[in-house]
């Protein structure tokens, strides 16, 4: 296993351009005019952008053909370009692999259900927590997006479920590459335009969004204090800190039992269950004592467990853990009262699935 250092901090602060997506309402009045135009234009950007998921002004009918130009290069410039998009389960799954203005790579994964329509976005390009499991973790990380490389994803997996599936774009889980909580006053402001009503935002509802954390205590409780009723969920993957130590090097930084406290105030201010999510690997954290560790746990909280079954990464020496021993798992902490579920390996084939997202190129 090679270890990698965590990283906190970007180590290219690299600038994105700015985007009407970054600034709140009077922000993106005041970016308008200082373009010397007036106001009711930032609204009519908006209602393209937020209404419409339109980002190209070229298209935009009402906007005066001369100022088209000064607003892509002031408030609506292109932040994601696609290199490819690969799709599979039939056409419900697609993941799509974007260049940033400074040509860092991100993917995000659209994935269609019969009840609802969820993208699985990038909050940073790359990764500093280095899971030893996870391929974008053994990366290491380029550098933090900006909350509108964020949304932007986001109004793009809208565009597509409404053009190609015929659908509302109803979730967002930031699940994809990075540590959301790592690049918390960016992902912050994007959770906010994605749940401030139209056309300040998408008017997606708060309970729709998933934040998926290693443990960055801290980031939890500013989290919890910002009053948005998102889901949380947290990577555990052991109930141990002798193991959890390695499999979730933040682990060294902030204990199991300091997670859990910090997940359960969590809960206690937005009245919402927390996940815990749990990579299935084989003969590593998948003993019935760990199950039995791990009901324990979390018998008297609020929490549910979403078991991951382990997709390898290239190169490494770890397997998913067999069908029966994940079976067993679940009747342990189903014998604890602890509610469970299994994912599925949605993307499998596209390299899509969790903890899959290296964007090689
Ligand atoms: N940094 C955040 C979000 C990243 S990925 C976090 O760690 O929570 C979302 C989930 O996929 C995390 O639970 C992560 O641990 C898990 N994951 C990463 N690599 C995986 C792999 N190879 N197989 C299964 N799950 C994996």
């Amino acid at each position: 296993m090679t270890s990698l250092p965590l990283v906190f901090d970007s180590p290219r602060p690299g600038k994105p351009p700015v985007h009407l997506a970054d600034l709140d309402e009077p922000g993106r009045r005041a970016a308008v005019g200082a373009l010397g135009l007036p106001g009711f234009r930032a609204d009519q950007l908006s209602r393209h952008y937020f209404g419409r998921f339109e980002t190209d002004p070229e298209q935009m009918s009402d906007l005066p053909a001369a100022l088209r130009d000064q607003v892509r290069a002031t408030v609506l410039p292109q932040l994601l370009t696609e290199v490819r998009t690969l799709e599979t389960d039939s056409g419900t799954t697609r993941k799509t692999l974007w260049r940033l203005h400074d040509g860092a790579l991100v993917e995000s994964v659209l994935m269609r259900y019969p009840d609802r329509i969820t993208v699985c976005v990038s909050s940073q390009a790359g990764c500093g927590m280095a899971c030893p499991f996870c391929a974008t973790g053994q990366g290491g990380l380029t550098r933090n997006l900006s909350a509108a490389e964020i949304v932007d994803q986001v109004v793009a997996a809208a565009r597509v479920s409404r053009d190609r599936f015929g659908g509302r774009l109803s979730n967002v889980v930031f699940m994809g590459m990075g540590e959301p909580l790592a690049n918390y006053p960016r992902v912050s402001t994007a959770l906010h335009r994605l749940t401030d009503p139209a056309p300040a935002g998408l008017g997606l509802s708060q309970r729709a969004l998933t934040v998926s954390t290693v443990g960055v205590v801290p980031a939890i409780g500013k989290l919890a204090a910002e009053g948005l009723n998102v889901t949380l969920a947290v990577s555990l993957h052991a109930p141990d800190d002798e193991l959890r130590d390695n499999l979730v090097p933040v682990n060294t930084r902030w204990k199991v039992a300091e997670v859990l406290a910090a997940a359960d105030a969590y809960a206690a201010r937005t009245g919402r269950r927390y996940s815990i999510e749990y990579a299935m690997i084989r003969d590593v954290n998948d003993h019935g004592w760990r199950a039995d560790l791990l009901g324990d746990l979390l018998a008297p909280r609020r929490a549910h467990v979403n078991l991951i079954p382990l997709n390898p990464t290239p190169g490494s020496q770890w397997d998913a853990s067999p069908k029966p021993v994940e079976r067993e798992f679940v009747r342990r902490l189903e014998a604890r009262g602890v509610p469970v579920t299994v994912r599925d390996t949605r993307g499998r084939e596209i390299d899509g699935a969790c903890g899959q997202l290296a964007a090689a190129g």
